[in-house]
């Protein structure tokens, strides 16, 4: 029986699902399934029996720390590890940033200062570690900026948090003042680069306008960098950097009196796949600095133009400055056009778009697999149509659609009764086979 039969097929270049597919070719896949069966064994909490895995994790920390401001060339202390993706990667660092409150500053109740936009991962950070989560509201542009978090940080605050760039807007927090405005109160500062991390260091050298968001700002003291997204690795792989490994320390668990031995953990998991993190190391190692300026141009040519063809729509309009790959629209004041409509109609043609709410929006996130000819093209001609279709039609909805969903939801202000709907889907998928 194949199981994978109603499965996404991987076309090179032509994916048309925002996110979720992020290698350029079916060759660079193969690679890492042989990287994968090679190393299908391996489990790096065993260094002694698996060497080459530990060693593996170490060059991928080292490779990624480069990149975004540490090693030779940066920071000399930046170090860090690998986790199982980007939420775990979040989890650490805030795990870490607790126990160093804590410890340094005798912090009992933690405060977690996150921006509105700021990926859930920290919602559930707050919840599994008992922080108090501060959400602080974006400009229109959709950026936090550091004055909004100079004016929150308390004696409380563990940790502030900046993202480059964010999932929903894919714009740059203004990292430099809140990193600033971390630092002269003694506080650590996360930035989120789960999903710029392997893009705005090539986005930068080819000349396109980033903001500094990495360790040479003065003030970031951890970073989360995922190589299962914009690093083309196989899911299950992401990496946590931190300024120096005197912060690091803070998310290990040293266990001295088990009768289990003595015992050292770096993070939550005990076992882990070295296969995973064979795949993140062939894949950095495959594509080495050229080919991720290569994909990176290319995938930055396909979003400027996807950006530009939105502003020229009478009815839509692009959310901030897009720093990145992400590029996020919304209905223009004087349009009537349900965007949750539009997509249910691009959904209709093919198009997976991911829905925003808060304000109500969409995105799409462009990868090395939607750098194939005329791609982009296909999607504005479709975007247009579909806005078209809307605006002459707004009472029309598609049979099956999600717009009625996310129309209804946005009209409850009782979110427990949107909450209690979320946890009967989540249970239906964990039990309808
Ligand atoms: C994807 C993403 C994460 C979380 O990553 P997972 O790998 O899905 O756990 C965190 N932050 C941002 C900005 C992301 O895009």
């Amino acid at each position: 029986m194949d199981q994978s039969a109603g499965d996404h097929r991987f076309e090179e270049g032509g994916s048309t699902v925002s996110g979720v597919l992020y290698m350029a070719s079916s060759e660079h896949q193969r690679l890492l399934d042989e990287a994968y069966t090679t190393f299908s064994s391996s489990n790096p909490m065993h260094a002694d029996i698996f060497p080459a895995a530990r060693r593996m994790e170490v060059e991928v920390v080292r490779m990624t720390a480069s990149i975004l401001g540490g090693g030779p060339l940066g920071e000399p202390g930046v170090c860090g590890a690998m986790t199982s993706g980007g939420t775990e990667s979040i989890l650490t660092a805030v795990k870490a940033s607790r126990d160093h409150a804590a410890a340094t500053r005798g912090v009992t109740r933690p405060e977690l200062l996150v921006a509105v936009s700021a990926h859930a991962a920290f919602f559930k950070a707050a919840e599994y570690f008992g922080m108090r989560l501060v959400r602080l509201p974006v400009g229109p542009d959709g950026r936090l900026l550091g004055r909004t978090v100079a004016r929150r940080i308390t004696r409380d605050t563990a940790l502030v948090v900046a993202s480059a760039p964010g999932f929903p807007h894919g714009v740059v927090d203004d990292v430099e003042g809140i990193a600033a405005a971390a630092r002269r109160r003694g506080v650590l500062c996360h930035v989120d680069c789960c999903l710029g991390g392997f893009v705005l260091p090539f986005a930068a050298r080819l000349g396109y306008p980033v903001p500094r968001f990495d360790f040479g700002v003065p003030g970031v003291t951890s970073i989360s960098v995922d190589t299962h997204k914009f690093g083309q690795g196989h899911k299950g792989t992401s990496v946590v950097l931190y300024r120096d490994a005197g912060l690091r320390r803070f998310q290990y668990t040293s266990i001295t009196d088990w009768t289990g031995g003595l015992y050292i953990s770096p993070g939550f998991a005990g076992s882990r796949s070295g296969a995973v993190i064979a795949t993140a190391w062939a894949s950095l190692v495959r594509l080495g600095e050229d080919g991720f300026l290569r994909a990176t141009a290319a995938i930055m040519e396909v979003a400027t133009r996807f950006k530009d063809a939105v502003r020229d729509m009478p009815d839509l309009e692009v959310i901030g400055e897009p720093a990145a790959s992400v590029v996020a629209f919304k209905a223009r004041r004087n349009s009537k056009i349900d965007v949750y409509q539009v997509n249910d109609l691009m959904s209709q043609r093919g198009w997976h778009l991911n829905a925003l709410q808060q304000p109500a929006a969409l995105h799409i996130c462009f990868t090395a697999a939607h750098t194939g000819p005329h791609l982009v093209e296909k999607l504005i001609k479709d975007l247009k149509e579909c806005v078209r279709k809307v605006a002459a039609n707004p009472a029309a909805k598609v049979e099956g659609g999600m717009a009625p969903m996310y129309g209804t939801a946005a009209a409850m202000p009782d979110r427990s009764v949107v909450g209690r709907f979320l946890v009967a889907y989540q249970d239906l998928l964990l039990d309808s086979a």
